[in-house]
């Protein structure tokens, strides 16, 4: 139904719409987090690694040479000319509206990028950032990701998200308005939740008007509040297989145009605490499939819910 997948991935879609591959580059804007800053929060999610959740990012340099720097390093792997500017680390949005739109428009400056990923939360899209959102999207390919993890109450208190699930809903509701394409993150694993509840939140998910989807499993990372409270009360953690089963029934409940950014995260492997089967990313992603294919099943089977 998607070229060789049996979901409908990033890659076919961004291949449909540009004529050929296009490549996201890992950008850091030098933003703060209001969860970090005192605004909402001093401590962050619990999950957060020091670099702002972009570990793969250069900071401190300009956005121009974070382009290059990474165009060169992609043009090792790929052969392509249409690239785009993901804004990854800590919260893209938390500046002034000035800021913003100089960062957002140095990045659009460079040549052979045509579009612009930014990664927020839900908190930091007022009406004044949704403006400046709307005038980039009028004149590029913009998407909008927002970190909700969960729709549960208990484990957002637990992870310290620092928003409400209503507050996630008004987000959603202001980028749908103003036709801007909205990414949910969703993370699989979080301490306290069972298999169910974890589909809750992708059936939740599921019914809204989005354009894309991204799933994680969860990361215990180095020097996070997550690593100290996973010492001291070992939680259990999905194996490989759980994992890969349980993203295929979420592949079956997410509608079928639905974009799906990612299955598998990224933790650096000198951080990377549990689990370690998350390294080997490629394994992950051909059992998701093998499972869709013996399951005869694809997206969306089991959609509407
Ligand atoms: S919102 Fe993002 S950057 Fe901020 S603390 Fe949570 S994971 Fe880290």
């Amino acid at each position: 139904m998607w070229n060789d997948k049996r979901y409908h991935s990033l890659d076919y879609e961004l291949k449909k719409i540009f004529g050929e591959k296009a490549i996201k580059l890992s950008i850091d804007g030098n933003f703060t987090c209001p969860n970090r800053d005192g605004k909402v929060g001093l401590r962050g999610c619990i999950f957060c690694s020091e670099r702002g959740s972009g570990d793969f990012t250069i900071r401190g340099k300009t956005i121009t040479d974070q382009v290059e720097k990474q165009k060169s390093l992609m043009s090792n792997k790929w052969k392509s000319s249409t690239y785009i500017a993901y804004f990854q680390n800590y919260t893209s949005t938390y500046d002034t509206v000035d800021n913003l739109r100089k960062k957002f428009n140095e990045a659009l400056s460079c040549e052979d990028i045509k579009g612009i990923a930014i990664a927020t939360r839900p908190d930091c899209i007022s009406r004044e950032v949704a403006v400046l959102l709307e005038e980039l999207n009028k004149k590029t390919f913009l998407w909008v990701e927002l970190g909700l993890q969960t729709i549960h109450d208990k484990t957002a208190d637990f992870i310290r998200r620092g928003f409400t699930l209503d507050r996630f809903n008004r987000a959603v509701d202001i980028l749908n308005n103003k036709n801007i394409k909205t990414v949910v993150h969703l993370i699989m694993g979080l301490p306290g939740e069972s298999r169910e509840d974890m589909l809750d939140s992708v059936r939740y998910v599921s019914g809204l008007n989005i354009w894309g989807v991204k799933i994680h499993m969860l990361h215990i990372l180095k020097n996070t509040d997550l690593a100290v409270f996973y010492e001291k009360n070992p939680f259990k953690i999905l194996s490989r297989e759980e994992y890969v089963d349980l993203v295929c029934d979420a592949l079956e409940l997410l509608k079928k145009d639905i974009v799906i950014h990612r299955l598998t995260g990224d933790g650096k492997k000198s951080d990377l605490i549990e689990p370690k089967w998350t390294l080997h990313k490629l394994k992950v992603l051909s059992d998701i499939d093998k499972t869709l294919k013996i399951r005869e099943s694809f997206q969306g089977k089991n959609f509407p819910l």
